[in-house]
């Protein structure tokens, strides 16, 4: 009879340490989780530094972020494609 106490005992035991170690490991992986999408937004977003600026050659207006740039007697000009880069730089 002892030793079925002992091996309940013992079998307690392991149950507990093991459901310590998976709530211990849940916590761990749920604070990575967290941690993970608060990193993320604390980058400035590009989206609003850019402006429009006009196309000289073809006249569409394109977002600085996304143009094509050329700087033509030291200024920078913003082109829409580098066909249009090309076509101002050849005039
Ligand atoms: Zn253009």
């Amino acid at each position: 009879m002892g030793e079925l106490i002992a091996v309940l005992f013992r079998g307690l035991i392991f149950l507990f340490l093991f459901l310590l170690v998976r709530s211990l490991l849940r916590s761990v992986f749920q604070g990575f989780r967290s941690a993970l999408p608060d990193s993320t937004p604390r980058r400035p977003p590009a989206v609003p530094t850019s402006e429009l600026k006009r196309d000289p050659v073809c006249g569409t207006y394109v977002s600085t972020a996304a143009s094509i740039t050329g700087k033509v007697n030291g200024e920078t000009v913003y082109f829409c494609s580098p066909e249009c880069r090309d076509r101002y730089r050849a005039r």
